[in-house]
């Protein structure tokens, strides 16, 4: 049950992977943040009555991860601290992820496929909306492909080379920092978009009501984050310290309507690894604690029991998507190789992508 301990203190790989930065707490955070910290109960029902569902992350580090009996959102537990997470996602995230400060030529290639991915999912429900906030804009490939439609696109991302490479290189309007420290007129937004964000927030309830305050009254917004019933990646690897919550589809929905938003579409990405769901403002609806979602623990217990390490190996679409990947990287390696701008890489990710 315990996570990392040095010296007979406690110690969470949150902080492990944290410990060894240069920069310092941020002077403040927000209350609704702050709060997030205080409690272990359910984000979105309340409730404190849950399951243990896994001892250890991805790199079988301790890591305890719990699922609400009366909802089914998977958490970890215990949260990890402010600071953690602040100084993580200024400095280390991308590091740890990727390896690199800066992204390297392969990885503006390969965002710039799935930022088109992303586009053609989404563009028939987007319309013509044209002020877009993608909060979580790493490098900033969907933001300037938005800005390649014409459309008027900015940008916030926490990790400061990032952030920065969007504004230097591609002269994107893209904001180093933390979302919930931003300060944006209410309705100011037709669209916002978070990619693979709301899993590493310890408050994503309170996050969604936030951003819901920054949407036009016919404003959308749009989440797709890790689905944690997939069958696409092996068991072992399915939670990391980084991922404080771990959605499926009812849990992700359920999420937003207690924020207030009612859901326009959900769906999930071919291999059922990722899920999305687009929101729009309810005025009918009160930002809410869930209620519960009767089955819904049992259905995610019951997804995760299932999966076994000796299944996934013996898939045969574990192999096709190993293959995939393979070709893909020989792809990448010989795009690097013969394009050495880093724009008109990111161009050829569009191009080829189309
Ligand atoms: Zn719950």
């Amino acid at each position: 049950m315990s996570p990392a301990r040095r010296g007979g203190a406690f110690i969470h790989p949150y902080r492990e992977n944290s410990m060894n930065s240069s920069v310092s707490e941020p002077a403040t955070i927000s209350p609704a943040l702050d709060a997030a910290f205080s409690h272990q109960a359910c984000n979105l029902c309340g409730s404190s009555d849950s399951v243990l569902i896994a001892k250890r992350d991805r790199d079988r580090r301790p890591l305890r991860t719990v699922a609400c009996t009366r909802c089914g959102l998977v958490r970890a537990d215990p949260i990890p601290d402010k600071a953690s997470i602040c100084a993580y996602y200024a400095n280390e995230y991308r590091l740890r992820y990727k390896g690199c400060w800066s992204p390297k030529p392969k990885h503006i290639y390969r965002a710039g496929q799935v930022a088109l991915g992303r586009w053609r999912r989404l563009r028939d429900v987007l319309g013509s909306r044209s002020r877009i906030l993608d909060v979580g804009a790493s490098s900033g490939e969907f933001v300037h492909l938005l800005r390649e439609t014409g459309r008027q696109p900015c940008g916030i991302e926490p990790n400061k080379a990032y952030s920065a490479w969007a504004r230097d290189v591609l002269k994107l309007p893209v904001i180093t920092g933390e979302w919930d420290r931003a300060e944006f007129a209410r309705g100011e937004f037709e669209a916002v978009t978070l990619f693979h964000v709301l899993e590493h927030l310890a408050d994503p309830r309170g996050a969604l009501t936030r951003l819901a305050g920054w949407l036009a009254p016919d404003g959308l917004l749009v989440v797709e984050v890790p689905n944690v019933e997939s069958r696409c990646g092996a068991l072992s690897r399915r939670f990391h310290f980084a991922h404080l919550h771990n959605f499926n589809l009812p849990t992700l929905q359920a999420t937003g309507e207690a924020a207030g938003l009612r859901v326009v579409l959900a769906f999930a990405s071919e291999d059922e690894g990722n899920i999305t769901v687009v929101f729009t403002p309810d005025p009918a609806r009160r930002a809410a604690p869930c209620t519960g979602l009767p089955g819904n623990a049992e259905r995610v217990r019951s997804a995760l029991a299932a999966q076994s390490e000796l299944g996934y190996l013996i898939e045969p679409r574990t192999w096709v998507r190993l293959g995939h990947r393979l070709a893909r990287m020989v792809r990448e390696y010989a795009i690097v190789r013969r394009i050495k701008d880093p724009r008109n890489l990111l161009a050829a990710g569009l191009e080829t992508a189309a």
